[in-house]
């Protein structure tokens, strides 16, 4: 699946829940998110299978950030990250931190 793909797919299924909630609580929401797996990363024992579902969770979430101000998350990506890094342009990045 394409990013765009699932990005339509978070709005086809969230859109009008985002749209009801606002884009403030939705963002409450991704930072719980980002609790649960901050939560999973503290454990000595990583569980790889619940710690995937909670980065599911935060894609899923920020998709639906990003349809609720209408940015296409597929762009800002290629945007921000084309294929080297943007400050030194190599691939892989030789930035000194
Ligand atoms: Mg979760
Ligand atoms: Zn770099």
């Amino acid at each position: 699946m394409r990013f765009s793909e699932f990005q339509k797919l978070i709005k086809e299924l969230y859109f009008k829940k985002d749209q009801a909630r606002g884009i403030k609580s939705t963002f409450l929401w991704l930072m719980e998110e980002i609790g649960e797996l901050a939560t999973l990363l503290k454990g000595t024992d990583l569980d790889k299978e619940k710690i995937s579902e909670e980065i599911a969770d935060i894609i899923a979430w920020t998709s639906s950030i990003a349809n609720l101000l209408d940015i296409e998350l597929e762009n800002a990506l290629k945007h921000k990250y084309p294929n080297k890094c943007s400050k030194c342009n190599s691939n892989p990045c030789i930035c000194k931190s």
